[in-house]
Order: C-alpha cells, then structure tokens, then sequence
C-alpha cells in the first residue's frame, strides 16, 4: 500500500538528505574509494537519522511511509555529485520492497528493525559467472530436505557483497519446473557455507563493495524462504521495475551534477583570451546539454509520478532504465570533454561521474534487453 507524503514531509525529507549527504557522505567519500568500501558507521549514521527503511511500519522502527519520491530524494543528493559508495539505494530501493511484499510476521520482527537502524545491511544475488541477462539461466541450486533446503552455487557482481548481512539469493529449488522452479531464500551472514569472494576491482563506484558469494551447502531453514516457494521468478518481474526506475534517478542526478559544475568550469576557464564556454561551440554545446538534460527530467518524473499512482508498467520502467542511463553517458562524456585534461583527473567531479557513468547501461539489466522488453510489449 503506497502511503504518500505530504509536501511539506517531502521537503523536510530532501533537506535532510543534503544535510545528511554534505556532512556524513561527501567529506569521506574520496577515502572511502582508496579502500574500496564504506564504514558501518555511514549506515548506522543514516538510520540514526531516518534515511534507512522508512517504508518499514512503525511497529517495526520504521516511518510507514511508502512513497518513491522519498527513495528519489535520497538518491538524488548522493548521485548528484556522483558519492556513489553507499549502497542505500539498494537497501531502500532495491531489496527492502522485496521484504515488504513477501516477508511474513516473523521475518518482519527478526529483520525490520534492524533494516532501519543499518546494523542489517541487503543485498539481492541474482547474478552469476555464468548468467546475468538470462535469469532463467541460473545454477545456484537448493535441494529440499526435512526442514529447509541446502543452498549449493556461486553468485558474482553483487552490490553490498561484502557488508551484505542480509542476502536475498535467487535458487533453483526445482529443476524439473522450468520458471516456476525458482525461489527466494534468504541467506544471513554467519550460516556455516556461506562465503565471500574478493571485493571486486571496478572501473568505477570505487567505494562500493561489489562481490562474489558462494554458498557450500549452506543449511537455509524454511522460515527464511522468502514468499512462497517456485514464485521467485515472478517475484524478480514484480521488483525489477522499481530497480530500473532508481537506475533512472541516479541518470538524471548525475546529469544534473555534471551539468551544473562543468558550466561552471566553462564560465572560469579561459582559453584564448575568453572563457571557453563563450566560444560559439561550447555554448551551443552547452545549450544543447541544458536541453537534453530537461528533457530527461521531464521524462524521469512522469515516470516516478505514475509509479506513485501504481501505474508504472514493465515496459515504462524498462523506457526508463536504457534511454536515461544512455542520455547519461552522452551527457557525461561531452562534460569530460569541456574539461580538458582536467577532466581526467580524479580530483575532478566529472571525472567521477565518467567513471561511475559507464555501468549504468549494464546493471539492472542491459539496454538490450530493455529493449527486448519494449518490443516484447510491442507484440513484436
Ligand atoms: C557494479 C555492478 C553491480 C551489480 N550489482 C548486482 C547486484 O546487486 N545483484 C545482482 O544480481 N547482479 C548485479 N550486477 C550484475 C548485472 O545486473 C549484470 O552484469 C547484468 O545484468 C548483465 O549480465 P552479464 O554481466 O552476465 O552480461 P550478459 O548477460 O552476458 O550480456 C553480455 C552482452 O550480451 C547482451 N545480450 C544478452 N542477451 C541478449 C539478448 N537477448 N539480445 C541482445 N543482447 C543480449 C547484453 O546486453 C550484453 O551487452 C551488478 C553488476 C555490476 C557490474
């Protein structure tokens, strides 16, 4: 049940993120992209301050509103200037609907408070060496037994691998069922099996932990099945939308972070006597940028807008999902290019954004299958 905000909450909402962003985020972020990862201490920071799971009802420590625009917000603030280490997102965006669709009474009480507070960090872990595009595809399998099923496979690429304690993992529990063979289970960190690879080197998202998982015939009891067992795939359908709709957000974010700092780098910057972003070039260039980037906020906020109204379907977020993360790396790459070498330095936020940019079109799933998934809707 979507419970919206008032204006007023949501305005109160987004200072809280920049206020949150600039003081606990932005200082840190450089160093948390030379280890790779970002403390425990951001999380609980952001539960501390509200901006963990306020989807969660209030019995369960949470604000019991259940409105994207607040998921937007925070996202906004910490694409926007391209601090993408923290994995709330994911938490908010990502994983914890799945838990407020599919989690009974007692998964409520043993998890939600705990999702608010960030001492339990989500993950979700679809992906493996073998498949990512194709789901269907998937190896990681679950043999049933008295009590549970032992959970045997290997999953890579996952967001929050590392301080994940709390892992949403897609298995094959029945092999012989085709899509409807698939299910939810959720594995915790600890369980006897359950291993982590190395923190993944990565182009770019320095300071966010993505990982490979293994499971070794780890024990899963039945109580952390996660809905009801052979709908994991239909699960997986209902969720991807949100995903890619927050995939657009951080799009048109970092669009508008670029945008903002290399304009400002155009009107400092001299070359020849003038300003570089007064020669006829870069100002159309310029305009054109600024364009663009409204056109794609209009198109963004359709979009969250019909989400809000319960109406966004597959292929609107699918529309969503290819066409902003390709404007982004448009968008992106011109900015890099108005900056000259200084572009390609670190200390620079458009290299950041450059960098961060260009797994946009591959995570959630890629343009292409975007595309599959508009033209299946097409009838084609
Ligand atoms: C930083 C990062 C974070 C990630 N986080 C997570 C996470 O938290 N959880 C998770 O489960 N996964 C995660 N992923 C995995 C990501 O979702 C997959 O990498 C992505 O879905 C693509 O799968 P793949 O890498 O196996 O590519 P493949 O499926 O092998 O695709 C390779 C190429 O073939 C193309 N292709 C495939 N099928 C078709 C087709 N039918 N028609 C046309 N072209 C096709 C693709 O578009 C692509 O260009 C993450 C990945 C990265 C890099």
């Amino acid at each position: 049940m979507s419970v919206l905000a008032t204006d007023d909450e949501l305005a109160d909402f987004r200072k809280l993120c920049r206020d949150f962003v600039a003081k606990e985020v932005a200082p840190h972020h450089a160093q948390w992209e030379r280890e790779g990862i970002c403390p425990r201490e951001v999380w609980l920071r952001a539960g501390a301050s509200g901006l963990l799971g306020w989807e969660i009802d209030e019995k369960h420590g949470g604000a019991g509103i259940s409105d994207f625009r607040f998921n937007a917000a925070l996202v906004h603030e910490l694409f926007r200037q391209s601090l993408t280490g923290p994995g709330f997102g994911l938490h908010n965006d990502i994983a914890i609907p799945y838990f407020m669709k599919l989690a009974n009474e007692q998964q409520k009480s043993r998890w939600f408070p705990r999702f608010v507070t960030g001492e339990l960090i989500t993950a979700i872990a679809m992906t493996e060496p073998g498949t990512g595009s194709d789901l269907q595809g998937i190896r990681t399998q679950a043999v049933p037994v008295a009590d549970g099923w032992i959970l045997s496979g290997q999953k890579t690429f996952i967001t929050n691998g590392i301080l994940g304690d709390v892992v949403i993992v897609v298995a094959r529990t029945d092999p012989l069922a085709g899509s409807r063979g698939f299910s939810l289970l959720v594995v915790e960190q600890g369980m006897a099996g359950f291993s982590r690879g190395r923190n993944l080197e990565k182009v770019g998202v320095h300071a966010q932990d993505t990982a490979e998982l293994y499971f070794d015939n780890v024990a899963v009891p039945r109580e952390n099945l996660l809905g009801e067992e052979g709908k994991g795939m239909t699960y997986l359908m209902q969720n991807l939308p949100q995903e890619r709709l927050t995939i657009g957000v951080q799009a048109v974010a970092s669009m508008e972070g670029v945008f903002e700092d290399t304009l400002r780098y155009c009107k400092e910057r001299e070359a020849f006597g003038q300003p570089i972003g007064s020669f006829q070039h870069n100002k159309f260039l310029l305009a054109e940028l600024a364009t663009e980037i409204k056109v794609a906020r209009t198109f963004l906020d359709d979009a969250i807008a019909a989400h809000v109204a319960g109406e966004l379907t597959p292929e609107h977020a699918a529309m969503v999902k290819w066409w902003l993360a390709e404007k982004q790396q448009h968008i992106v790459s011109r900015c890099f290019q108005l900056h000259g070498g200084y572009g390609y330095m670190a200390e620079y936020s458009v290299a950041r954004h450059w960098a961060d940019a260009r797994i946009q079109t591959v995570y959630g799933g890629t343009t292409e299958i975007m595309k599959e998934i508009i033209g299946r809707s097409l009838g084609l």
